[in-house]
């Protein structure tokens, strides 16, 4: 048996580095967002620090996650309930580039230059060659990061060395509003974020000691402010230069050059003050300029005192406790260790960590999708975050708690007596979908956001969380089911949602939705369930709570009711159960006669010729039996991808992560790696042409997923963890950590052999396929022998 490698073992790993010379299959802007770097908060494109001309590449951006600006919505034609205002997440200003020039000479790259991405440290090199029209020779080399540490700031830290002269240098240093984004607006994924006429410059400032360019934002109203600040290790006399543009400030650094070197640090920070909690109210009460000027400078010149060294110390032990406690390593396919790697690095770094933002689809690495959050966030980003940073995944939970009243009010403006309804797609909790039939409709997104509280109290049992929060959130937007649907007449008296739109977006309003209505039971009974446990755990509490939201037991009653009546379409003859009511009497899609260029179908097709045809974008049916888990008989699981897979386009990235899941659990391991592979790889191959305009956030936590909940069937009951592990045949091992139950768990999956070893907590029951073990402090590892055939 091989033993596997040690977490850490990282300085000389090539697993740790991306970099460009294994990405030459990958156009510029591809590379530029998987060199993103973020925090959380903010994120900004991987474009280099050396810009010998003034034009932005395309899509360049600093994102502050959670801060949008608010637009109106055109329609042509509108109607009542139409979403009326977009929300697109804020493009903050350039701070990155740099110009160098020594007597009045401006040097040019000789060409692009080497860069990497250290996947361990969340730190961006760029090694450059300059020249200028004299022959001077300069070698330039720049490392950036964003700040785990500090929330608002990123580094970025210059040092050059002259080659073959002696003297002085400018370097030239901007703040710049991003102005070009990509266009295509026949791409509903694209977003458009240039947003620089939304912005009112109020004042520019450049001294020696810091500078800044504060703009005010109209609606919502809100100031940014992006300020910056060198710290130079030789002597230096700052230039101030004037601008005619209230969009970019300028200034000039004349350095000695001491041993042919100057070498210096440029610290960014961003502020933006907006906030979920507030009302309508407060958030367009003016934000104090002033107070804003002495946070930025208070922050730089804390960090500048501070030091490079030490801040990146700083970020560095923050990055050191993420791995140590998120790695995954996989032996036996390189390339498969570097993308796991590089997915698990973005969601940490996209995913918003304070209550106040969520996880957009395209993380802080580009403008697809204007920034927003979906669904994807809690049925498959959040799985991730549950095991690994707990506290993140609460965060994003809390997101949802704290624009729960807007969710409300949308509720109501659709005509709903009761509840919450939470918007398809948005930043500020506001429903933000112009394209209501794959949008508003899809009201999945309630049962979505209860199934993530499900998922995260089963593992965490944090009841503090499902008092202060949770339980509130899943009863409002459970509340809201009964006023969709009727128990129908004509259907034994079933209860049927008509009208709704399921995940998959090429079948649009249909009538009993197989997953909405299974989800929705689900919800019912999960509410139900966890107002019992409410009772049992403190009775008088709960009887407030329950006063609070003024639930009554004929209401919850009526949840029962509902959840046992449930209508879930089922086809006896082949055993499978239709996607809706009228899915499988509509034409079949021509598959041999589309040809590849044809895809994805939403470019090419009007939605309603797809929508007429048995042909899904992505797993409808297939996800909502992962999620069913043991409710559902593995036979009529089979079936169902047996029917589906082969109708199914994958023309979301969401897709292929939920067939591996699917097909490891019914035991078909080479489909569930190779629909693995698609995952994975989603944005290191760029597998759907879009990356250039950011990764896929939901596809990088769905590759977690189809290792840790598919090859080790991980799956959360009541006290304990069951596993059905099943190690690829192309890799030699694998291994990861989980934290669940009150405690930490490492599994390590070798040929021939599992290890599960308890590393923190007192005691832990599993099972293995059938069998039950206890892990405890005193007995921390179990070995078990595989027979492999
Ligand atoms: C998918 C949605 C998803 C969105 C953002 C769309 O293509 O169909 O299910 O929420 O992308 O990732």
């Amino acid at each position: 048996m091989k033993t596997l490698n040690n977490y850490l073992a990282i300085d000389e790993d090539k697993q740790w580095i991306l970099s460009q010379d294994q990405l030459t299959h990958l156009s510029k802007g591809v590379i530029e967002t998987l060199f993103s770097l973020g925090n959380g908060t903010l994120g900004t494109r991987g474009t280099s620090g050396y810009e010998s001309d003034i034009t932005q590449p395309e899509c360049e951006g600093t994102y502050i996650n959670g801060s949008y600006i608010r637009e109106t919505i055109e329609y042509d034609e509108s109607a009542y309930g139409f979403a009326q205002f977009n929300n697109k997440m804020m493009q903050a200003f350039n701070t990155k580039a740099i110009e160098i020039s020594s007597e009045n000479e401006v040097f040019k790259p000789h060409s692009i230059g080497k860069r990497h991405v250290n996947l361990h440290q969340a730190s961006y090199h760029e090694v450059l060659q300059l020249h200028s029209d004299s022959g001077k020779e300069i070698k330039l080399h720049i490392t950036r990061f964003v700040c785990q540490h500090q929330q608002n700031m990123m580094i970025n830290h210059y040092q050059i060395e002259a080659v073959n002269f002696s003297g002085k240098l400018q370097i030239t240093s901007s703040i710049r509003g991003s102005d070009s984004t990509s266009q295509n607006s026949n791409d509903p994924r694209i977003g458009n974020l240039s947003m620089i006429d939304k912005l009112h410059c109020l004042e520019s400032l450049s001294t020696p000691e810091y500078a800044f360019l504060l703009h005010q934002l109209s609606d919502p109203k809100s100031l940014m402010i992006a300020a910056t600040s060198h710290q130079f290790e030789q002597k230096n006399k700052h230039i101030k230069i004037s601008s005619n543009s209230k969009n970019v400030l300028t200034e000039q650094f004349e350095v000695e050059l001491t041993d042919n070197k100057v070498t210096f640090s440029k610290y960014s920070l961003y502020l933006c003050p907006q906030t979920l909690t507030s009302n309508n109210q407060q958030q367009n009460a003016p934000v104090d300029e002033q107070a804003l000027i002495t946070q930025a400078r208070e922050e730089l010149l804390c960090a500048k005192n501070l030091g490079y060294q030490e801040n990146l110390q700083l970020h560095q032990q923050l990055m050191n406790d993420f791995w140590q406690d998120s790695d995954v390593i996989i032996e036996g396919h390189d390339q498969h260790q570097l993308a796991i790697r590089l997915n698990m690095l973005h969601l940490t770094m996209s995913a918003g960590k304070d209550g106040q933002r969520n996880i957009a689809a395209k993380g802080l690495t580009g403008p697809g999708y204007d920034g927003h959050y979906f669904w994807d966030s809690e049925i498959y980003i959040i799985p991730y975050f549950i095991y690994t940073q707990p506290d993140v995944a609460k965060s994003l939970l809390s997101y949802r708690f704290n624009s729960l009243e807007k969710a409300k009010s949308r509720a109501t403006e659709m005509g709903h007596e009761q509840g919450a309804l939470f918007p398809w797609r948005t930043i500020s909790g506001e429903e933000c979908s112009s394209f209501f039939p794959a949008g508003t409709a899809q009201y999945h997104i309630n049962a979505a956001i209860a199934y993530a509280v499900r998922q995260y109290f089963k593992a965490s049992d944090d009841w503090q969380f499902i008092w202060d929060e949770g339980a509130e959130l899943v009863i409002e937007t459970a509340r809201l089911w009964p006023s969709l649907g009727h128990f129908n007449k004509n259907n034994s008296n079933r209860f049927c949602i008509d009208t709704v739109t399921g995940p998959d977006e090429y079948t649009a309003l249909v009538n009993n939705n197989y997953y909405t209505n299974s989800m929705a039971k689900i919800h019912l009974s999960f509410a139900i369930e966890l107002i019992n446990k409410l009772s049992v755990n403190n009775e008088s509490r709960c009887n407030l709570l329950l006063t609070k939201l003024n639930l009554s037991i004929e209401e919850l009653n009526i949840w029962k009711e509902i959840a046992e009546r449930m209508y879930l379409p089922h086809q006896a003859e082949q055993n499978i159960s239709p996607q809706d009511d009228s899915f499988l009497d509509k034409k079949p899609w021509d598959f041999s006669g589309t040809p590849k260029d044809k895809y994805p179908l939403l470019l090419n097709f009007h939605p309603l010729v797809i929508y007429r045809h048995q042909v899904l974008k992505q797993a409808d049916v297939i996800l909502a039996n992962f999620l069913q888990d043991d409710e559902v008989d593995i036979r009529l699981k089979r079936n169902n991808l047996a029917f589906y897979e082969p109708i199914t386009t994958h023309d979301s990235t969401l897709s292929a992560c939920t067939h591996s899941l699917a097909y490891s659990e019914t035991g078909n391991h080479q489909a569930a790696f190779d629909y693995f592979d698609d995952t994975v790889l989603t944005d290191l191959n760029n597998l759907h042409n879009n990356s250039h305009y950011g990764v896929h956030t939901a596809a990088m936590s769905g590759s977690w997923m189809c290792i840790t909940q598919g090859f080790a069937g991980l799956r959360i009951r009541d006290n304990y963890a069951s596993f059905q592990p099943n190690l690829p045949k192309q890799w030699q091992g694998l291994r990861f950590k989980l934290k669940l139950l009150g405690c930490q768990v490492e599994l390590t999956l070798c040929r021939g052999q599992i290890t599960y070893q308890l590393l923190s907590g007192k005691q832990f029951s599993l099972k293995h396929y059938q069998q039950d073990y206890l892990l405890t402090e005193l007995e921390p590892t179990l070995h078990i022998a595989i027979d492999e055939d």
